[in-house]
This record gives C-alpha cells, structure tokens and sequence, in this order.
C-alpha cells in the first residue's frame, strides 16, 4: 500500500507539471469505493476528485489515473454541474495523449 501509494504520487506530481487542468484537482488513494469500481472523478465545489480504488494493483491504478486526468483535463464549466462525467471523443483524444505518454515513455526506458 505504501509503495502503491508512492508510485501514484509520483506520477500525480508529473501529471500536475506537464498535464494542467482547468480546475484544481485533488487525488486519493482509497478503501471506500464499492469493489468493482476502479476509480471515479467527481466535482467537489470547484475542485475535482479523483478516487483510485487500492484493491486494484497499481498497473491497474496507473491506467485507471490516466483516464480519470482526462476527465479532468476535459471537465468543461458547462458540466461542472453535472454528476457522471462522460466519455466524448474530447476526452478520448486527451486520454490517448495521457496514454503515449505514460507508456510510450516507459517503452523508451526499457
Ligand atoms: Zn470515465
């Protein structure tokens, strides 16, 4: 959990630098979320949240944090109002964005 914990703050922390986003977001590695759901982002006044499910192992979480920073780089003012977040092809773009340069980045390490 600690190093789970510690390898999602640092890809938080990169995130943060090279990915902004137009509200403030915060994330949380978590216990509370029902069992099969991976992770979630979610609008807290003006701040989004994101929630990744510790169940899951971190390749899982990494991915799952991927798709939900798209949500928040996305997250336009109109649907700040909105609960469920969805998935158009704006988000798709960014989410492949986030998605070369996580992995492809890895490739290159390799
Ligand atoms: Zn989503």
């Amino acid at each position: 959990m600690r190093s789970k914990e510690k390898a999602l703050g640092e890809m938080v922390g990169r995130l943060r630098k090279e990915w902004r986003t137009p509200h403030p977001v915060r994330v949380a590695l978590t216990t509370g979320l029902p069992p099969q759901v991976k992770g979630t982002c979610t609008r807290n006044g003006r701040t989004l949240h994101i929630h990744l499910n510790s169940r899951f192992p971190l390749y899982v979480l990494q991915e799952v944090l991927l798709h939900e920073w798209a949500h928040a780089i996305t997250w336009p003012h109109a649907r700040l109002e909105r609960h469920q977040p969805m998935h158009p092809d704006e988000w798709a773009l960014a989410y492949g964005r986030l998605y070369r340069w996580w992995y492809d980045e890895e490739e290159e390490e390799k």
